[in-house]
């Protein structure tokens, strides 16, 4: 496999960073994972736009324009003859001093990573997932806005070791209130007498571009979606929920908490909307 590293393709086992790259040293970057589905790179624009953005509100100087990048990405891809991968896009503050201040970093590490994919097992898209409610709260927008993918991802991965703790596939983070924020690393949904609800970012959500994808697909479908905060009780009571995710796709939720969510299996407008955001990937592409 090659990796792109600052505007050179190296080999993977010979790809490296420093340790003292901030990346690695305060989680001091943002990040991209984006998918390629029969050649085409799903909705990369909108990936970049987040990156750049991302980059933007942490002072963070992505050292080329978004087009030079874009094709950075198509080109990883292309080398290492994928046509259906995840990418991993990563931008590090560089190599500074063992300390916080970023000021003396003067090189950001731009990577891109093209890789297999790793979605949940197969029988998980067929019987729904089973989730838990776990400890761990999301950030709010007072704090680091859940609208940066930063590298910052350590409440992430304590949901996720909590998950395992519980047996189950996927964990889902409550804010400080007590609102439904999201998974992980994935958007949730929910659905109540034929309407989708989904939190709004600041509640305590990443503006997660599958999110937006069901977001759009409903409107061409006629289902109506509400941005609106939401508590467990509600999720327990839905008719239906799922999760949304770059590597999760859609993925029906079955199981919160110990109470089945509708009749236990995945819902029907669920499995619709699963069915067209199948056919959406592969006509769509990068649009
Ligand atoms: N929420 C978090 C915390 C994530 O890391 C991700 C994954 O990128 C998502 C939601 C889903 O966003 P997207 O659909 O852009 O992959």
């Amino acid at each position: 496999r090659w990796v792109f590293m600052n505007g050179k393709y190296v080999k993977q086992t010979e790809a490296s960073v420093s340790i003292f790259d901030h990346g690695f040293l305060y989680g001091d970057g943002v990040f991209e994972g984006i998918r390629v589905y029969e050649g085409n790179v799903f909705r990369l624009k909108e990936h970049l736009e987040r990156l750049y953005e991302s980059a933007r509100s942490i002072l963070l100087e992505i050292p080329y324009p978004i087009g030079e990048l874009e094709k950075y990405v198509l080109e990883t891809v292309q080398r290492n003859r994928l046509t259906n991968a995840y990418i991993r896009l990563v931008v590090s503050r560089g190599v500074g001093e063992l300390c916080l201040d970023p000021s003396k970093c003067s090189d950001p590490q731009v990577i891109i990573i093209a890789d297999q994919v790793k979605m949940f097992p197969k029988e998980m898209y067929d019987k729904g997932l089973k989730v838990v409610t776990v400890p761990t709260r999301r950030n709010i927008p007072d704090a680091l806005n859940p609208k940066i993918k930063s590298l910052n991802y350590l409440n992430n991965v304590l949901v996720k070791i909590e998950a395992n703790q519980a047996g189950v596939g996927e964990a889902l983070m409550l804010n400080s209130d007590g609102y439904v924020a999201e998974g992980s690393g994935d958007n949730i949904f929910i659905i109540k007498r034929g309407r989708l609800y989904t939190p709004p970012c600041y509640v305590g959500a990443l503006d997660g571009i599958t999110r937006q994808a069901i977001m759009d697909l409903c409107k061409r479908l006629g289902y109506q979606v509400i941005e609106e905060p939401f508590t467990r009780h509600d999720v327990f009571v839905a008719d239906e929920c799922f999760l949304t995710g770059t590597a999760a796709e859609v993925i029906a939720v079955v199981d919160v908490d110990g109470r089945k969510i509708g009749d236990g299996q995945p819902g029907p407008i669920t499995r619709h909307l699963l069915q067209e955001f199948r056919k959406l990937v592969t006509v769509d592409g990068s649009k």
